[in-house]
């Protein structure tokens, strides 16, 4: 790491970028199963804080792969800065003002305890898809499960590399019970209840 880098402090603080969109920043940090429901609640709660006025930002999937991670492979030492990577994204997000939303299985509590000690306190919201793996492996949404029982994918989690569930997730979702529209009232009001956004989108 470079010695002659110094932090500039901004004119305009993230606190006051996120008074002008009359919201809080915050992460929502989606980790789970693949099929747990991720990419498909973090999407629907992206629509419903658009739809009352929020401005958000969404990080789900392989889609950073494609780009800013594109040099990272799937090596013990490449998921990590994945996920660090990630974090810092995120965080700059939140630095201008914006709730963001990521959804990656992120499988380590030392990988997700490294993005939350990015935030200050209240700022990580760690959702934690508890879906059972039953459940995640009837959808196979991708078709990846069949692949990892057939050996065709190696490393995979759930099957063959460790899921290790969050022990105090802010917000735990279990879809094979939740239906979408539930898991979607339940982050809201979850968001209303900590101060995070306001009702009708407007500061109390
Ligand atoms: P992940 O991002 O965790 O891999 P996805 O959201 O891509 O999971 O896939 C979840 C699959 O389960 C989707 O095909 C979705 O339509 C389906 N599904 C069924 N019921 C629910 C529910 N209550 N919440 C979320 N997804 C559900």
């Amino acid at each position: 790491m470079s010695t002659n880098i110094v932090w500039h402090q901004h004119k305009i603080t993230r606190a006051e970028r996120a008074h002008n969109k009359n919201q809080k920043p915050c992460l929502l940090w989606f980790t789970g199963l693949s099929g747990s429901g991720k990419s498909t609640i973090a999407n629907a709660l992206d629509v419903a804080l658009h739809e009352r006025g929020y401005h958000t930002f969404l990080l789900d999937g392989d889609n950073v792969r494609h780009g800013l991670n594109k040099d990272l492979g799937f090596s013990d030492a490449d998921r990590v800065e994945n996920i660090r990577r990630i974090g810092e994204v995120s965080k700059l997000f939140t630095d201008a003002g914006l709730i963001v939303l990521s959804a990656f299985i992120s499988p380590f509590t030392s990988d997700r305890r490294m993005v939350r000690n990015l935030f200050p306190a209240g700022e990580f919201i760690e959702v934690f898809m508890d879906t059972p793996l039953e459940t995640c492996e009837q959808r196979d949404p991708k078709g990846l499960y069949e692949k990892a029982r057939a050996g065709q994918i190696k490393h995979f989690t759930g099957i063959d590399s460790p899921y290790e569930s969050p022990e105090r997730p802010e917000v735990r979702l279990d879809t094979s019970i939740m239906g979408v529209e539930q898991c979607i009232d339940h982050l809201i009001g979850y968001l209303l209840q900590r101060g995070l956004i306001f009702d009708n989108g407007k500061t109390p």
